[in-house]
């Protein structure tokens, strides 16, 4: 059986191969094939690495691989397709064959709008949260995910749950206090930051137990390039709301890390929002820039960019880096303030009843809260208890046209959601990236290109394109079957029949929070 595939998966591979053997030899007649063979029949095969679609297609799904793609009018398979006995066979007539989404900026860790202390005080609340939120990104197509920021711990704990998506990771290389350090308490920030980086002049001033050359670029990519991450997020913020004076690395810094992780096959995302922060990233030679262009000096009075912007998006097009629009990271703070929010049924398909209520609380409401009264005192509110909701009206304008100029000069747009961006509800897993490809849609970004972006784009962003991002022999059988075509419109996402990830068919009815029968409800 193991011959069917043309291509031997990379990893794993012998371990299968020996623990088959061993069935073979003492129960092949009581147990089903290990891994399910997966044929799907008369289906429209949508691939973003070609133009037209494959109309009538059958494709054979083998070990969890993609080993035969071929229709009636052409063949590109190394065999025929020729139905495995205990195949299981999905009708694809009328239906569309696309590879899984791939949403390039994610964090895992914690549960949304919700704090370490909050988690442990609500540990049932906790539990059904953490089991929903990887069937939520599923349920919205994605079935891979690169969190920016992680650690092999806070991954383990991730991948104990099943089913989840294919999931990778980022080490985060922050500036030791910088941004986002800042936020954790000291000295617990120290150990939370594995992958910090230390600048040699600052070696005096260094928290017992830490030494500087073990937080030089070098180091820190080895570290995390051994401990599995696949790249390396860092920053350039000084800081938002009433901070603006954090520290940011030295280019020279940026410049070493970005070599380090070169040599180490690591792509380098760079946190950055603002306009000093994406010329910084453009001169240190940075693959990705993980957020849109919002914090501009001087905002744009209409539609248009300014030309400072212009100076900026024209080297992001002429260098090909990568760009994350992330623009719903914004509408995520102001729809805290809206109430109805919580009652959205939309909402209630991707989070467990218990978790909305609880936003719904006094305790939930803890970072509308703090965000309010943030907003009301910077806006010179007189009573303590007056709490406004931001408005990010001038940003938006920005991140969307400078998206819309970016899209219309065929940049290396990425898809990244950022999900959640900020202790904020209104970022669900999964929901807000459908939310952020409505954004991308106004902004002037087309349903082809936003299929693009969250596929083959995101898959060569991660080096990961070997493996994932087309429907093409030998790679992952991460795939959706849908209703509509994903290139005219992104309803699609909202129609999706199931769910593949790795061969594994999911019923996306079955993967709701509020599916009938849910213990998470
Ligand atoms: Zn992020």
């Amino acid at each position: 059986m193991l011959l069917m595939n043309p291509r031997t998966p990379k990893s794993g591979s012998l371990r299968f191969a020996a623990l088959s053997a061993l069935w073979v030899g003492c129960a092949l007649w009581a147990v089903p094939a290990l891994a399910q063979d997966l044929v799907i029949e008369h289906v429209t095969v949508v691939s973003p690495e070609k133009s037209t679609a494959l109309q009538n297609a059958t494709v054979t799904v083998h070990v969890g691989r993609i080993a035969a793609v071929s229709s009636a009018s052409s063949r590109s398979g190394t065999h025929p397709p020729v139905r495995p006995r205990e195949a299981q066979l999905l009708e694809g007539r009328g239906l569309y064959l696309v590879p899984g989404l791939i949403d390039s900026h994610v964090h895992l860790s914690s549960i949304p709008g919700m704090t370490d202390e909050q988690e442990l005080a609500h540990p049932d609340i906790a539990r059904a949260a953490r089991a929903q939120i990887p069937r939520s990104y599923l349920y919205f197509g994605f079935t891979t995910l690169i969190d920016l920021i992680s650690a092999p711990e806070a991954m383990g704990r991730w991948k104990s749950q099943s089913p989840i998506p294919d999931t990778y990771f980022c080490g985060g290389a922050a500036l030791i206090d910088g941004y986002p350090m800042n936020y954790a308490p000291k000295p617990a920030r120290y150990s939370a930051w594995p992958y910090m980086l230390i600048e040699q002049q600052a070696t005096a001033a260094l928290p017992p137990g830490i030494k500087a050359s073990e937080h030089s670029p070098q180091a820190v990519v080895a570290r995390m390039k051994a401990d599995g991450a696949i790249c390396v997020k860092t920053f350039f913020e000084r800081g938002f709301g009433g901070v603006h004076d954090l520290p940011v690395p030295k280019p020279e810094t940026i410049r070493a890390l970005v070599e380090a992780a070169h040599a180490a096959g690591l792509p380098v995302f760079l946190h950055a929002n603002a306009d000093e922060a994406q010329t910084f990233g453009l001169d240190t030679g940075v693959d990705v820039l993980a957020h849109g262009l919002w914090n501009v000096k001087d905002m744009p009075s209409s539609d248009g960019i300014t030309p400072q912007m212009k100076t900026i998006l024209d080297r992001v097009i002429a260098a090909k880096v990568g760009w994350q629009p992330t623009i719903q990271v914004l509408y995520g703070l102001q729809d805290l303030f809206d109430p109805r929010i919580l009652s959205d049924p939309m909402l209630a398909r991707v989070l467990p009843r218990s978790l909305i209520d609880w936003y719904g609380s006094s305790e939930g409401q803890w970072f509308h809260d703090v965000l309010g009264k943030e907003v009301a005192e910077s806006s010179g509110a007189k009573s303590h208890s007056e709490m406004t909701r931001p408005d990010l009206a001038a940003p938006i304008a920005a991140v969307k046209a400078a998206t819309g100029y970016l899209a219309q000069h065929r940049a290396r747009l990425l898809f990244g959601t950022d999900t959640p961006s900020a202790p904020t509800y209104a970022n669900p897993p999964g929901l807000n990236a459908w939310l952020e490809m409505h954004r991308l849609l106004e902004a002037g970004v087309t349903p082809a290109q936003i299929f693009e972006m969250a596929t083959l784009r995101n898959a060569r962003a991660l080096k990961l394109d070997q493996e994932i991002g087309t429907v093409e022999i030998g790679k992952r059988a991460d795939l959706l079957l849908l209703r509509a075509d994903p290139r005219q419109t992104v309803q699609a996402y909202d129609e999706i029949v199931k769910v593949i990830v790795g061969g594994r068919v999911l019923d996306r009815a079955e993967l709701a929070a509020d599916r009938a029968g849910s213990s998470t409800q």
